[in-house]
């Protein structure tokens, strides 16, 4: 999404632009299934947020719609460790008590000793355990929502960041909409992966698994992941003090598995585990524009992660069991389908989304959008703290490094 918003700004202004992918498709961390009939999401699910986001519109000229479905505690439905529902008052008091703890740690993290949002925790209940439900709650909320363990994430930074409003919507049509909308017209060479770029005398060398390309200037708009993995060579004088800025910022995982059940689920846009026992699951949606019964099943984290490294069997047998324990339907082997990510082992990727780890914050994701002389400029969800693991985060950015290559 960074780069197609780059290279759309400039072609619109004038530019000659040329993309280069190295998937047989474009959209990165937007990538829609469509092998059961109906559109499921592998990578990003929502637009987050209708007020001031660029893809409301891009939704309105592609004739897409849109479905307002809350992704996480609007119509939700939370169940204890039996499958018990949990009665909204005691989850409103033991959400009111997390909210409560997060704003002591707000309150105390601006001191310049840095610690974990786990510790900061601890220390703010003197060293006491949570109530289980506010720890179920604490993972729903953390977790799920950014792909990371409280043990990782900056105390003084991790929800710093900026919420459009709006509420969450869905697209119906499926999310790849929206880059096929922006690819329209661009010259972009599919299955290239670029493997260096190199400063000239005269300008920038591209080199790719197939060809070399000769650029007065170019946008970096690789993952987070790739970029910490050292895989593609880039001038020295450009990683300097990025490196360090990306040390601080972490890699996170989602794990998402979407499986046909066998009865109807209950009417309500998630269902939350909510107690200890049932993580690492962080939500489950029922999938309503499936033609039968189906549910997306998610996991952030180390936990997260550990699904997607395992076996697609493992992942099933984990999530049948949840299922048993909550006592849904369980998933329906009859129907020979399902759909799972697995973006922390993907090389063009290496993760879902960025956040800040200890000791990291905004002025490291400012660091890495960070233009390197007139040449090389930087984009992605990475290079925007107040927007960074969304779709419109990657497009704001991808825009902003256009206008500093059209300032030069
Ligand atoms: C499971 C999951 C759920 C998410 N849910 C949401 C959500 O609900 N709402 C939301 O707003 N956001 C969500 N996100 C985040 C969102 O998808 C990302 O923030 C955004 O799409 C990132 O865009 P990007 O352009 O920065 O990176 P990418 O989309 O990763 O684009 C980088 C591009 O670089 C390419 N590339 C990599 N290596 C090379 C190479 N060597 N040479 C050439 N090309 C290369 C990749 O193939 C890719 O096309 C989710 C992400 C995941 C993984």
């Amino acid at each position: 999404m960074a780069g197609l918003s780059a290279a759309r700004h400039l072609a619109d202004a004038g530019q000659s632009v040329t993309v280069l992918e190295a998937r047989p498709r474009i959209g990165g961390r937007i990538e829609t299934d469509r092998s059961a009939g109906f559109a499921v999401e592998r990578g990003a699910g929502w637009i987050h947020g209708t007020q001031g986001n660029p893809l409301i519109d891009m939704t309105r000229r592609a004739g897409l719609s849109l479905r307002a479905t809350s992704y996480d505690r609007g119509m939700s439905l939370a169940l204890d460790a039996t499958g018990m529902k949990i009665p909204p008052a005691r989850l409103e008091a033991a959400d009111a008590q997390l909210m409560d703890l997060l704003r002591q740690v707000d309150a105390q993290s601006d001191s310049p000793a840095r610690q974990s949002l786990a510790a900061a925790l601890v220390r703010i209940s003197h060293g006491g355990v949570l109530p289980p439900l506010v720890a179920a709650l604490l993972r729903l909320e953390i977790t799920g929502d950014l792909g990371a363990d409280p043990e990782d994430l900056d105390a003084g930074s991790f929800d710093d960041d900026a919420a459009l409003d709006g509420g969450d919507h869905w697209i119906v049509e499926g999310y790849d909409r929206i880059p096929a909308l922006l690819a329209r017209g661009l010259d972009i060479r599919l299955d290239e992966a670029v493997v260096s770029v190199e400063e000239r005398a005269d300008g920038l060398r591209v080199t790719t698994n197939r060809a070399t390309h000769e650029a007065d200037q170019v946008v970096v708009a690789l993952p987070l992941g790739v970029l910490k993995s050292g895989d593609i060579v880039l001038p020295e004088a450009a990683l300097g003090r990025r490196r360090q800025a990306m040390e601080r910022i972490g890699v996170g995982t989602l794990f998402k598995l979407a499986v046909p059940v066998t009865g109807a689920l209950p009417a309500v846009d998630v269902i939350l585990p909510a107690d200890p026992a049932l993580a690492p699951w962080t939500a489950l949606y029922p999938l309503r524009q499936a033609p039968w019964p189906a549910l997306m099943l998610v996991a952030g984290g180390k936990g997260g992660r550990a699904l997607e490294q395992t076996s697609m069997e493992s992942a099933m047998a984990a999530a049948d069991a949840l299922l048993a324990r909550l006592q849904l339907p369980r998933i329906d082997r009859k129907r020979n389908w399902q759909m799972a990510s697995d973006w922390s082992r993907d090389p063009f990727a290496r993760g879902s989304y960025s956040f800040p780890l200890t000791g990291g914050g905004a002025k490291d994701f400012e660091l890495l959008a960070k233009p390197q002389g007139k040449r090389l400029f930087f984009a992605g969800e990475h290079c925007l703290f107040a927007h960074h693991a969304t779709v419109h985060g990657a497009w704001m950015s991808g825009e902003a490094a256009a206008r500093d290559v059209l300032a030069t």
